[in-house]
Parts: C-alpha cells; sequence; structure tokens
C-alpha cells in the first residue's frame, strides 16, 4: 500500500487544502456541544432569551460552515481519489503493453484484468474514505475527550475503561479479515477466468452440449465468492453493533453519575448533555476509523497484487545503448539458435542456422508443433533465444530497439486478430497514416478486394468484436492486407494461408511476388503447394532441420520433405 501513495503525491496541494478546511471544521464541530449546553444552563435554565437567540444564531452560523466545508472536502476527496485511480490504472497499462508473452503467462490474463479493475478500485475507495476520514476522526475523537475531560474530568475516567475494548476489537477484526480478504480477490480472479471462457468459447460449448456442465462450474466459482464475502461480512457485521453496544452502555453510565453530580449540584444539565455529545462523537469516530482500518487490510491485499505487476520486470528489454541502424536490406539470419519455452523439457528449437534473403521466399514446412511458430515468433522477439542468435543486415536482434525490429517486420499470425472497428481502421493497423489508395492496394494483393466490393458499406464497413462477423478465410485476408499496407522489409507468414482455397492462395502468392520484390518472404505453411515455388524450402521435424533447398533438390535428399509431398501431391504434379 506504501508503494502506491506515490501516486497521490501530485495531487498533495489539494489535499493539504481540504485538511486545512477540516481541521477548522473540527474546530467548530467540537464548539457545538459546548454552545448547546450554555443555552440549556444559561438560556433555558435562567430565562435569559436574549442568550438564547445570539448564542443560536452564533451555531447556527458554526453549523453552515461546517457543512460548507463539509461539501468541498467531499468534493476534493472524491476528485483526488479518481484521479489517483486513473493514474494508477494508465501505469498499469503501460506496464502490461511492455510485457513479454513470458509475463503473460505467468499472471494470467483473468488476473490481469481483475487487477487493472476491481482491485484498483478497491484501492481508490480507501483512498477516498480516508482522505475524508483519515484526518477527521483522530482530530475530533481526541478533541472530544479533550473537551470531555474539560467538562468533567471525574467522569471521563469511563471513557478511559471503554477505549481499550473498542481497540481490542477492531484488532481481532483486522486479523481475522486479512486472509478472507487476500481469498475474495483469487476468487474473482477465477470467476472472471471461467466467464471469459465460456464467452469466447460459446460456439464450443453449444456444439458440444456443455452448457450443463459450465452452468455447474460457474455455479461453484460463484458460490466460492458468495460464501467467502458472506464470512468477512459476518465478521464486519460484528464490529457496528459491538461498537453501538458499548457506546450505549458508556451513555448509561455518563447519565446515571452525571444525575448523581446534578442532583449534588456539582454538574450542570447543559454541561451533562454536552459532555454526553462529546462522548457520541468520540466513540462514533473511532468506529469510522476501525471501519477504515478494514478497508485498508482490504485495500492491501489488492496493493499486493497491482504492485506484482508493477515491479515484474519485462524479460524481454530493449538494450541500455541501443544500436541506431536502419535495417535496409532485411537478410534475417539465424545462427545456431535453440528455445526452450520456461518450463520446457524439451527445447522447442535446436540450432537452428539459416538465412532468409531479400527477394526471395523462404519456406517453411513441417507437421504440427514441429516448432514453426515458435521459429517465426523469436524474429519480433515475441520470446528470446536460450543460445544461438538472430541477426538481421548483420546486426543482432538483442542490441536494436524492438521498436525499430517491428518497424520493419510485417507479421501475419498463425491466429489472426482482428480489432473492432471498421475494415478501413484494421487494415491501416498496419500503417496509420495509409492513404486510401494504399490501403486499396494492400487489399487488392491479399485478395481481399471482392469480398470487401461485396460488403454493403465496402471499407466502412465494420468489425465486429474478435472479427466474429467476417469468416476465417477473410479475417486472413485482412491480417495480410494490414502487413501489406507497412511495406516493411521482412514479412512473416505464420500458415496464413491456410483458410484460403487454393485458387486465392495461388492468386495471393503470385500477387505477393510481383509485388515485395525487395523484401524477405518467410512463409510458413503445411501445404506443398504452397512452398513448392519457394527460392529456399527448411524442412522442420521437432524442432530441427531436417534439409534446406529448392523442391527439387529436397526431393532427392530429404525423406520427410518426400513423405509430405507424396502424402498431399499427385505423380504428376510432383513432376
Ligand atoms: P507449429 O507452429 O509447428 O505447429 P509450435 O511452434 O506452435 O508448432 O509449437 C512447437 C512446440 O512448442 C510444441 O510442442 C508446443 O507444445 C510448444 N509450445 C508452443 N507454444 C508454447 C507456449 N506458449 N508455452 C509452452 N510451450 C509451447
Ligand atoms: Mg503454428
Amino acid at each position: 500500500m506504501r508503494k502506491l501513495l506515490k501516486f497521490i503525491k501530485p495531487y498533495r496541494s489539494a489535499i493539504i487544502t481540504a485538511s486545512g478546511l477540516i481541521f477548522i471544521q473540527v474546530i467548530l464541530e467540537l464548539l457545538l456541544p459546548t454552545l448547546m449546553g450554555n443555552i440549556i444552563d444559561i438560556g433555558v435554565v435562567e430565562g435569559d432569551t436574549n442568550y438564547i437567540l445570539k448564542t443560536g444564531g452564533l451555531m447556527m452560523l458554526a453549523a453552515s460552515f461546517v457543512i460548507l466545508f463539509a461539501i468541498i472536502s467531499i468534493y476534493q476527496s472524491s476528485r483526488v481519489s479518481m484521479a489517483f485511480a486513473r493514474d494508477l490504472r494508465s501505469e498499469v497499462f503501460k506496464k502490461v503493453e511492455d510485457f513479454s508473452l513470458s509475463e503473460f503467462d505467468k499472471i494470467g490474463t483473468p488476473s490481469l484484468i481483475t487487477r487493472t479493475t476491481n482491485d484498483i478500485t478497491q484501492i481508490q475507495q480507501v483512498v477516498m474514505m480516508s482522505l475524508r476520514i483519515m484526518a477527521r476522526a483522530p482530530m475530533i475523537t481526541i478533541g472530544s475527550v479533550i473537551m470531555a475531560v474539560h467538562k468533567n474530568a471525574r467522569l471521563s475516567l469511563i471513557i478511559v475503561f471503554i477505549l481499550p475494548v473498542i481497540i481490542i476489537a477492531i484488532i481481532i477484526v483486522t486479523k481475522k479479515g486479512v486472509p478472507l480478504f487476500k481469498a475474495i480477490q483469487t476468487k474473482i480472479d477465477r470467476l472472471n477466468q471461467i466467464l471469459r471462457e465460456n464467452l469466447m468459447g460459446v460456439r464450443v460449448i453449444r456444439a458440444f452440449n456443455r452448457v450443463d456442465y459450465e452452468k455447474d462450474r460457474f455455479k461453484v466459482a460463484n458460490k466460492d465468492i458468495t460464501d467467502i464475502t458472506i464470512k468477512v461480512s459476518k465478521i464486519m457485521a460484528i464490529v457496528m453493533p459491538a461498537i453501538t453496544l458499548a457506546l450505549n452502555f458508556t451513555i448509561i453510565a455518563v447519565i446515571w453519575y452525571g444525575s448523581i453530580n446534578i442532583d449534588r449540584g456539582t454538574m450542570q444539565v447543559g454541561d451533562l448533555m454536552a459532555f454526553i455529545q462529546y462522548v457520541i462523537q468520540s466513540m462514533f469516530y473511532l468506529a469510522m476509523l476501525s471501519m477504515i482500518f478494514i478497508m485498508i487490510s482490504r485495500a492491501s491485499a489488492s496493493a499486493t497484487r497491482i504492485n506484482e505487476v508493477l515491479d515484474m520486470e519485462p524479460e524481454i528489454k530493449d538494450p541500455e545503448n541501443p544500436r541506431i541502424i536502419n535495417i535496409k536490406n532485411g537478410i534475417v539470419q539465424f545462427k545456431d539458435v535453440t528455445f526452450s519455452y520456461p518450463g520446457a523439457e524439451e527445447p522447442a528449437l535446436k540450432n537452428i542456422s539459416f538465412t532468409a534473403r531479400p527477394g526471395e521466399v523462404t519456406a517453411i514446412i513441417g507437421g504440427t508443433g514441429s516448432g514453426k511458430s515458435t521459429l517465426i515468433n523469436l524474429i519480433p522477439r515475441f520470446y528470446d533465444v536460450d543460445s544461438g542468435s538472430i541477426l538481421i543486415d548483420g546486426v543482432d536482434i538483442r542490441e536494436i530497439t524492438q521498436k525499430t525490429l517491428r518497424e520493419s517486420i510485417g507479421f501475419v499470425p498463425q491466429k489472426s486478430v482482428l480489432f473492432t472497428g471498421t475494415v478501413a481502421d484494421n487494415i491501416k493497423y498496419g500503417k496509420e497514416d495509409a492513404t486510401d489508395g494504399e490501403v486499396r492496394h494492400a487489399t487488392e494483393i491479399a485478395q481481399a478486394e471482392e469480398f470487401i466490393s461485396n460488403m454493403k458499406e465496402g471499407f466502412s464497413a465494420a468489425i465486429a468484436q474478435g472479427g466474429t462477423n467476417v469468416s476465417g478465410g477473410q479475417k486472413q485476408r485482412l491480417s495480410i492486407a494490414r502487413a501489406l499496407v507497412r511495406k516493411p522489409k521482412i514479412y512473416l507468414f505464420d500458415d496464413s494461408f491456410s483458410a484460403l482455397d487454393f485458387k486465392t492462395d495461388a492468386k495471393l502468392r503470385n500477387a505477393l511476388r510481383d509485388e515485395v520484390t525487395e523484401s524477405t518472404l518467410i512463409v510458413v505453411s503445411q501445404r506443398v503447394s504452397t512452398v513448392m515455388d519457394a527460392d529456399q524450402i527448411i524442412v522442420l521435424h521437432e524442432g530441427t532441420i531436417l534439409g534446406i533447398g529448392n523442391h527439387k533438390e529436397l526431393l532427392k535428399t530429404c525423406n520427410v520433405y518426400r513423405e509430405i509431398v507424396f502424402s498431399q501431391l499427385s505423380e504428376e504434379e510432383i513432376a
């Protein structure tokens, strides 16, 4: 929690002004009971109407100032706490943007979402409450006790007995509550995860008749949260009544002894009433303070989770003194690269060496799980290699900034991702300032022109979240257009033609060949027909390269390649 306080710093002056107002407010509030007591003792008992009017007017004035200052301080505390939450959220978001894929694997997407939303809201609420009460509660409690002692020191001894009881109650509740609060946040993560899976997998769930199973899964997670929240609420529920009970007993005792004093003539009625008012005030604010402590302990669970995100060092970082280069040619070179995923037993890639040159098509073929996507993902540095190196134009990609590196790459992932927006927005994602002409040209090469012009609104047609309103093949073609519009030096196509029919696939590849004569093309595919006419074909099998060469050479030298070819093509196609 303490670490997050730095996000409040910018609003220090607002807080100080508010605290000043609160201080005046507290003093006025502390005066009111005394004034009331005086009205009773001097005005009512002695029948001095003038005094009643004068002092009453004074009380009204003080009360209006109290209200005015209260409004200002509530407004300030809301403003500051909202701004604090906004800053914190954007800080977390910024941090997450810097994460490499392994950090996402570590924390998990659902948890990242809860941490950015729910956890920050928890802290924001505490900040708001603290600003409102933290300054006021101790001042009023202490001030009231002082005033009470001033009114009648012996009667005040009662407060001395009651205070420890309340403080002990607060400590017990906080101790019991904290572990439960932590648990609540993890349960929210879990619920979030199930909900996400359900919403994204809704088609599969329906198709496999798993609706009931999923309902049960959700029910369990939902009940988990409910149970634990009830448990916490039960503990919390004890605090308020307990304090009220203690308070009421205190008042009984005060009235009891007070009346004896009045009987003896050592105390006046007005004084007693003021005294009771002070006791109530001090106890009430003490109770409020205890609530704040409970809220802080809850928020500290959230703060830990947020700090975990903020403190996480991305594994992939820009070098301290990056080399400033212009990637002119886009020669991609793998030198004896070995890579394993965190926690995996076997490396996903072993001793990979090859060079992909501009103006040439380098194709990678291999069965599922052979490491094709892994190889492609290493080039934009989504993961770092374990040993060996990847060079672009002769420079190790770890020596330049990720921005420089990625600017030179047009990446089409295996799983096409589109964003909410129009068709044109999605293509311009590759190059923000692309002209309409450039966008159109990219779609022509990507063979996307026809289906876009068939859409009612053409380029302004809306794409739904996740691109669910276009087909798999259309999605692929749009993400290809997005990469093309950048005109990068290096193109990476990860199985990007898999959802296209053979004819469109061939047309697209021909158009590509004519268009990108100066860039390096790395194309992953499972289809022989897609890779056959590549300048160089790399055969990947269980993370190792079995052969490199063109179609003809590999047919002669590489058994695995021959097997793949024979399983897909007929005799005459091969010849
Ligand atoms: P391909 O694209 O050739 O089908 P991949 O490169 O996706 O194969 O996967 C190669 C191997 O790496 C597989 O055994 C797969 O299980 C493993 N793998 C892929 N992604 C991850 C990941 N994020 N974490 C751990 N292992 C992974
Ligand atoms: Mg793959």
